[in-house]
């Protein structure tokens, strides 16, 4: 008998999604440092998971530990205990820009004219390639294909004397969005763009000061959170403190709404607002504008968890775990070349036979991408035996793609960008489909004027437009968006 052959690839659930892409987490003034950003990114691993790395300071000398994979993957006690000192800073990461290789793994760590000095970014540049070749025609030469390198480059080349006069010179440069942290032998410094697209958020610790991207990782080391990093603030830690400065024109806030509809924990604090209570209104909102003739709410897990709890709590339909997920898969697996229908939804998602047979079901998700993952959930649960499959989604449909530091297909690769809702349903094969509208998501997150979110993956009004000569990034925005910049 022959052995059947076996391929590997990413799993599927995974693939059809929007997917953030880096998290952070500093401290100044604590003798575990480096022990303590290691708990801080572990945390933070849903905010990327191809590579982790931890910066740390002793005397006037850094050092870095980084490497592909998981949190646990890359550190273990040998590597933790070669990061002496009180100050770290570490990075997770998913790329958005730069390739999927471990130059590209953060924190960057550099030695220039003003010593070393170590970065670590949550966002993504609109300028970077730009900015790239006119550095590389001036000389400078790139260890990697991140656009963060950039910002690098540009504060080596600052004649400024003061280091947060050197830092904002060089982040005046860019465009687009960033949640930043530096790390040199004096210093934990926080920058956040001035749209503040992507969240930071300051704590204490018995004394030591604490940057992260979410509260997340300040409970897990009972932290106190004490406030954000504000949109377009810089702020510089060191042996006198915590100061502010304010170095960039004020512009419109920002922030990333989708970071409350799926990316940041639902046990964070977001943009000082908890996610998990902004995802149970959505939920009920949803309710109130979609409802459904239906036996019971099914979540799909666990992206549409809270919002099916509001759902359920608004329209008086029972919550039931009618779809079960397998926690421990990896981000890619071997299967059986002999074809096993929708293989990669189902290694990590099962239908309850007995929980769906007969029912009508409301089946909530967060978002519909490329339609793929859904139509094989639906599939799934109509097999399961479900009388009906009534789809709801928590955000408005997804028509253009993110430049601010979030993964997207391109704008031809979105459903909702090319079909009506109508035609959706078919594709995915539900009984009736109904997606949340745009003012019943700013209701949810607390925002029902409209003016403290970016909804530009909805809408099609990007904050940051990719410009300033950028003839790459230009056609790129032009290609992905089907808007000219
Ligand atoms: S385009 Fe969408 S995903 Fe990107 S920052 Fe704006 S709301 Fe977030």
């Amino acid at each position: 008998m022959s052995q059947p052959s076996l391929v590997s690839r990413r799993v599927a659930a995974d693939e059809d999604r929007f997917r953030d892409r880096c998290g952070l987490f500093g401290i100044f003034g604590h003798p575990e440092a480096a022990r303590l950003t290691y708990l801080g990114l572990y945390a933070l691993q849903h905010r990327g998971q191809e590579s982790a790395g931890i910066v740390a300071a002793e005397g006037d000398r850094l050092r870095v530990e980084k490497g592909m994979g998981l949190v646990n993957d890359v550190f273990d006690e040998r590597r933790i205990e070669s990061l002496p000192g009180d100050r770290a800073m570490g990075h997770v990461r998913y790329s958005t820009a730069g390739d999927t290789v471990a130059a590209n793994a953060q924190p960057i760590l550099i030695e220039c004219h003003r010593g070393p000095i170590a970065l670590g970014h949550n966002g993504n540049l609109v300028n970077a390639a730009k900015l790239r070749t006119d550095l590389e025609a001036a000389g400078s030469i790139f260890q990697s294909t991140s656009d963060t390198e950039v910002i690098l480059h540009l504060y080596a080349r600052s004649h400024r004397d003061k280091l947060e006069d050197a830092i904002a010179a060089s982040l005046s440069k860019v465009m687009g969005a960033f949640s930043l942290l530096f790390l040199t032998p004096q210093a934990l410094v926080a920058a956040r763009d001035p749209w503040g697209f992507r969240p930071l958020a300051i704590g204490k610790l018995e004394g030591a000061w604490i940057v992260a991207s979410e509260t997340c990782a300040l409970d897990l080391i009972d932290a106190e959170y004490v406030r954000d990093v504000e949109p377009g603030e810089l702020v510089v830690i060191d042996r006198d403190g915590l100061r502010s400065f304010r170095p960039f024109p004020p512009e419109p806030v920002r922030q990333c709404v989708f970071e409350h509809v799926y990316f940041a924990r639902p046990d964070s604090l977001v943009f000082g607002r908890n996610v998990l209570s902004s995802r149970l209104l959505l939920g009920r909102q949803l309710a109130r504008e979609a409802p459904a003739d239906a036996d019971i709410v099914v979540p799909v897990p666990d992206s549409g968890m809270g919002a099916a709890l509001g759902y359920s709590q608004e329209s008086g339909l029972p919550f039931q775990w009618g779809l079960i997920r397998n926690h421990y898969v990896g981000r890619t697996f071997i299967e059986p070349r002999q074809a096993i229908r929708s293989f990669g939804v189902k290694i990590k998602l099962n239908a309850v036979r007995s929980v769906l047979q007969g029912k009508r079901v409301v089946l909530i998700d967060d978002s519909i991408v490329r339609g793929t993952t859904s139509r094989k959930i639906v599939s799934m649960v109509r097999e399961a035996g479900a009388r009906e499959i009534h789809m709801r989604v928590s955000s408005p449909p997804t028509t253009g793609p993110c430049y601010y530091g979030i993964d997207t297909p391109t704008r031809a690769e979105l459903i909702a960008a090319t079909h009506g809702v109508e035609e959706i349903r078919q594709h995915i094969g539900a009984d009736s489909l109904a997606y949340l509208s745009q003012e019943g998501l700013l209701a949810g997150v607390g925002d029902a004027e409209g003016n403290r979110f970016c909804t530009a993956c909805f809408s099609g009004r990007y904050p940051v437009a990719v410009s300033n000569g950028d003839r790459w990034q230009l056609e790129l925005f032009a290609e992905k968006s089907g808007v000219k910049a």
